[in-house]
């Protein structure tokens, strides 16, 4: 389980509120780098879930 450390888990070293793992929106940002560092966009990370247009339950292969 990762616990907060009172720095933003998004790398830009800013310290954060008591408790919170980001900075306000931060956590977007470190969800689009990641994202985009591993699956190359969105789409391809939402499909590579098994969601996508045409599963919007998640329910499609994985
Ligand atoms: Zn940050």
């Amino acid at each position: 389980m990762v616990e907060p450390t009172g720095l933003c888990f998004c790398g830009c070293g800013q310290a954060t509120k008591a408790g919170r793992y980001f900075v306000a929106t931060h956590d977007r940002r470190a969800e689009t780098t990641v994202i985009k560092a591993r699956y190359g966009s969105i789409a391809e990370f939402v499909v590579a879930h098994g969601f996508g247009p045409d599963h919007p339950e998640g329910d499609g292969p994985t």
